[in-house]
C-alpha cells in the first residue's frame, strides 16, 4: 500500500473529527438529512447496484440483491428515521434518597462519538456496508468506509456514489486490499464496526487496542440446526433449503450444520433435497443461483467436500439436472450434503460458507445441546419444532448471538432485534435501539442540588458522628 493512502486515511480522520467537534450541538435535521441521502443513493441506484454485484459474483441474482441489499437496507434508514427521536431523547434516572427531595437531578444524554470506521465485507456488500451506516448516522457520527477488495465493482461504485451524495467530511470511502484493511483499522477512530471473520477480527481488535478503540466485530461461526421430533420436517425442509442456498450459502448466519433424530435423518435430507430441486430444478445456467465469489473460495470448498469424503462422509448432491460442474467455469456449486461426518473433517472445523451442508444425529436432543456448548458460541441458532419444552430446553441451556425458531437466518431481518455474536461469533450489536446506543456514548449528567450534601452526607472532613 502506498504510504499517501495511509496519510490520506489519516488526515480525513483528522478532518473529520475536526468538523464534527466544530458543529456541536448538531440540530436532529441534520442526523435526518443524512439518513434520508443515503436511502435516497440506494434506491436511485438500486438497478446499478443489483448489475454491478452480479458482475462481482460472476452471477448473483439482480432480484435476491434487491432484496438482501437493498430493500432491506432502505427499510432499515426508514426505521431508524422512524425512531431517531425517541432514540435521542435524554433520559431521566434516579437517583438515591433523599436526593430528588433535595432538588438533585441525573440523566443520560446518548450523544455522537464523533467518526466512526466501518470496514465491510463482500457477501452482502452494500447492506453490510450501509446497515451501520444508518445507525451511525443516526447516532450523529461521521463515517469512513473501507469496503471489501473482493467485490472491487460494488466497492469502485459506493466510493463514487458517497461522493456525490455526502461532503467528505460526512463520510469517505476507501478502497483497497488487505493492505489497506489493516492501515484503516490502525486509525484511531471514535469507534470501529468490523463484519468478516472471526480470524480477521482477531487482527482488527489487536489494532484497535492500541488505540483503545471501541469496537463492534460482526463475524461469523457454525450455526447449528437443531431439528426437534416435532417438528413438521417438510415444511422445515423447504425453510433450511431456502436460508442455505441464498447467496448459494455465502451468508454468515446460514445453516452450518444440521442436527437431527437419528431415526428420521434420510426423512430430514430428502425434505431439504426435495425443497432445492423445486427452488433451483438447474444451477448452471440459473441466474437465481449465486456463483461462489472466487476460485479461492470455490476451491476451498471442493477441499472441504474432498477432504470429508476421504474421511468416509456419504456425499449427497443436489443436482436435479444431472448438470457436469466439473466443465464449468461458472464458479457455480451444487447444494453437498454430507452424511456421517466426523469430529476430524475440515467441514466440522471451520466455518462453512458455502453450499455444503453436514448432518449430524442424535439419539437425545441432549445430545445436541451438549455439542453446540462444547464449541465456540454461534452466531445464529435455528431449533424447529412445535414441543416448546423442549424448546425452552434448547434455548436456555445454550448462548449464540440470536435464535430464529421454526426458520433460518430470520432474526437478522427484524430491524428492531438487536443483531450480534457472542464470543467467537463477535461482539457488541446494531439494529435496534442497541445499534443506536452502540454507536453512541451514553453521557451521564449529574446536577447537585443548591444544598450542601457532602456536608449532609457526612462527607466532609472533620468526621464526626454523621459517618459513624
Ligand atoms: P474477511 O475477514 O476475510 O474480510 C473482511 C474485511 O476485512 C475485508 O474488507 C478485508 O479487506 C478486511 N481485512 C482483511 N485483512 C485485514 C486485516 N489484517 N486487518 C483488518 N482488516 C482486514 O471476511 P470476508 O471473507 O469478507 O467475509 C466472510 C466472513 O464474514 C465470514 O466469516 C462470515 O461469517 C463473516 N460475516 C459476518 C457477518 C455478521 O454480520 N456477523 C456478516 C457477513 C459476513
Amino acid at each position: 500500500m502506498a504510504g499517501d493512502q495511509r496519510t490520506a486515511m489519516e488526515d480525513m480522520l483528522r478532518k473529520q473529527r475536526a468538523v464534527a467537534t466544530r458543529s456541536r450541538p448538531e440540530d436532529l435535521s441534520a442526523r435526518k438529512d443524512r439518513l434520508g441521502r443515503a436511502i435516497k443513493l440506494l434506491k436511485d441506484h438500486a438497478d446499478d447496484f443489483g448489475k454491478v454485484m452480479s458482475a462481482d459474483f460472476g452471477n448473483r441474482s439482480p432480484k435476491q440483491s434487491m432484496i438482501t441489499d437493498i430493500t432491506s437496507t432502505v427499510n432499515f434508514g426508514k426505521y431508524c428515521l422512524k425512531h431517531i427521536d425517541k432514540w435521542t431523547r435524554p433520559e431521566k434516572r434516579s437517583v438515591q434518597f433523599p436526593l430528588g427531595l433535595l432538588g438533585a437531578k441525573a440523566e443520560v444524554r446518548y450523544e455522537p462519538k464523533g467518526v466512526v470506521g466501518i470496514l465491510s465485507p463482500w457477501n452482502f456488500p452494500v447492506n453490510l456496508t450501509f446497515g451501520p451506516l444508518m445507525q451511525v448516522f443516526a447516532a450523529g457520527n461521521r463515517a469512513m468506509i473501507k469496503p471489501s477488495e473482493f467485490t472491487p465493482k460494488t466497492s469502485l461504485m459506493m466510493k463514487e456514489l458517497v461522493e456525490e451524495y455526502f461532503s467528505p467530511d460526512e463520510c469517505s470511502v476507501f478502497t483497497g486490499g488487505a493492505d489497506v484493511a489493516a492501515a484503516f483499522s490502525e486509525l484511531p477512530f471514535d469507534h470501529l464496526v468490523f463484519t468478516g471473520s472471526t480470524a480477521t477480527g482477531r487482527k482488527v481488535m489487536e489494532s484497535a487496542a492500541k488505540n483503545l478503540v471501541p469496537l463492534t466485530l460482526e463475524l461469523g461461526g457454525k450455526s447449528p440446526v437443531l431439528l426437534g421430533e416435532s417438528a413438521d420436517f417438510s415444511t422445515a425442509g423447504e425453510r433450511i433449503a431456502l436460508g442455505k442456498m441464498m447467496n448459494a450459502g455465502q451468508i454468515c448466519l446460514a445453516p452450518d450444520y444440521l442436527y437431527v433424530p437419528e431415526s428420521r435423518q434420510d426423512e430430514a435430507i430428502h425434505g431439504i433435497w426435495q425443497a432445492t430441486a423445486t427452488m433451483y430444478p438447474s444451477l448452471l445456467e440459473n441466474e437465481d443461483y449465486a456463483s461462489l465469489v472466487s476460485d479461492r473460495h470455490f476451491d476451498r470448498l471442493q477441499e472441504m467436500v474432498a477432504d470429508a469424503r476421504d474421511k468416509g462422509a456419504e456425499i449427497i448432491e443436489v443436482n436435479p439436472a444431472n448438470e457436469d460442474f466439473s466443465s464449468s467455469n461458472a464458479r457455480k456449486m451444487p447444494l453437498t450434503i454430507l452424511k456421517g461426518v466426523t469430529e476430524d473433517m475440515k467441514a466440522m472445523k471451520e466455518e462453512i460458507f458455502g453450499p455444503v451442508l453436514p448432518v449430524k444425529t442424535y439419539a437425545h436432543i441432549d445430545e445436541a445441546i451438549d455439542y453446540v456448548n462444547e464449541h465456540d458460541r454461534p452466531l445464529g441458532l435455528y431449533y424447529f419444532g412445535k414441543d416448546s419444552t423442549e424448546r425452552e430446553q434448547v434455548l436456555t441451556r445454550t448462548i449464540s448471538g440470536g435464535v430464529t425458531v421454526n426458520d433460518v437466518v430470520f432474526h437478522v431481518s427484524m430491524d428492531d432485534l438487536p443483531f450480534g455474536g457472542i464470543g467467537p461469533s463477535g461482539m457488541g450489536s446494531y439494529h435496534g435501539v442497541e445499534g443506536f446506543r452502540e454507536f453512541s456514548h451514553a453521557r451521564s449528567i449529574y446536577t447537585q442540588p443548591k444544598i450542601d450534601v457532602a456536608k449532609l452526607g457526612g462527607l466532609k472532613p472533620p468526621y464526626g458522628s454523621a459517618t459513624d
